[in-house]
């Protein structure tokens, strides 16, 4: 029965970007399979500039949402990468045999090394922990974006690689296939990038219905819609591509004729969106409410997902130091 495993940046409380990019699937997906372990990935996270102390808060506050958003911690494992420091010891032998052109290549890579004055080894090898985090569950499906295609590529060379030189004739690691996420990339409400919070252009899973409202009547739309007359294009409007994740399929067809025919303007549109992602979000933000108010819960939640994670993270480390003579 396959496996899976996906992890997520602690960049505090979901936005319906990650939410609907990510954990919405997460959450349908915990049910469907043996095992699901999802990972909150904070020793990712310092591989760029970071406070320390926003990373603590960070951390918890994207574990309260995501159970909040319905991460089952009775079915799935969750926890924070740090807590298994396994992780950071399977890192360290892979990177004896992960390839340094195929690191250097990594599109990723490039993009934030030139950001950077100096770039760290860390900023390199960020690939090699996720394989890692991966291979050490011995995970065969990982749900990603497309933008983690590449990086999932490199933790199969790795994979094939180790079993090459240690796996004694057999696939000891299962070279772990991509189950890429549904829902498609979620712009940003100025309609110009991805959703995400260093642009500014989010709205929070927890935001009340007033703020949501008030970031979504200003939002861009389809440009050549300047008066209600005006017929629009749908799919070149981010307002009808949220209303493909939150809305109904009646509601979706009914958006794409009102807009192509000027039934209606796109304050409708955003008041009838709107209805519907308070339908979703009411309900996380009135778990989320709770769990603020039960702090333990979160703590209790992330220590079985560690508990359960440790066990078998130490059963391939067992493994794996004997394989490679250094047990
Ligand atoms: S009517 Fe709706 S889908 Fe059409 S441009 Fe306006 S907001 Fe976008």
């Amino acid at each position: 029965m396959p496996q899976i495993f996906s992890g997520i940046q602690p960049s505090g409380e979901l936005h319906i970007g990650n939410y609907l990019g990510a954990v919405k699937n997460w959450v349908a997906l915990q049910h469907k399979y043996a095992k699901s372990i999802f990972c909150i990935v904070d020793l990712h996270a310092i591989t760029v500039q970071y406070d320390p102390d926003q990373l603590r808060v960070r951390r918890r506050d994207m574990a309260m949402s995501l159970l909040a958003a319905g991460i089952d911690p009775n079915v799935a494992s969750l926890f924070v990468q740090s807590t298994v420091p396994e992780h950071t010891e399977l890192t360290w032998l892979f990177n004896t045999v992960a390839p340094l052109g195929e690191l250097e290549r990594q599109t990723q890579f490039k993009e934030k090394a030139q950001r950077q004055e100096s770039v760290s080894v860390g900023l390199l090898t960020y690939p090699v922990l996720q394989a890692a985090d991966i291979l050490i569950y011995r995970a065969d499906l990982v749900p990603v974006g497309e933008d983690q295609v590449q990086h999932l590529e490199l933790s199969r060379v790795i994979a094939r690689r180790w079993n090459a030189h240690f796996g004694r004739g057999e696939d000891f690691f299962p070279e772990p296939q991509p189950m890429l996420t549904p829902a498609r990339r979620i712009m940003g409400l100025d309609g110009q990038a991805k959703m995400s919070k260093s642009m500014g252009n989010t709205i929070g899973l927890m935001e009340t219905t007033e703020q949501v409202w008030g970031k979504l009547r200003p939002a861009v739309t389809d440009p050549k819609r300047v008066k209600k007359t005006d017929p629009g294009t749908p799919e070149v409007c981010n307002i009808y591509h949220l209303h493909k994740a939150f809305s109904p399929a009646a509601t979706v067809e009914h958006v794409a004729r009102q807009c192509s025919t000027a039934g209606w303007g796109c304050i409708d549109c955003k008041k009838v969106l709107h209805e519907n992602m308070e339908l979703e979000l009411t309900p996380i933000r009135r778990r989320a409410e709770e769990l603020k108010a039960k702090p333990k819960a979160v703590d209790e939640a992330l220590a079985s997902g560690t508990a359960s994670c440790t066990t078998l993270a130490r059963e391939t480390m067992r493994e794996v130091r004997a394989r490679m003579g250094i047990d």
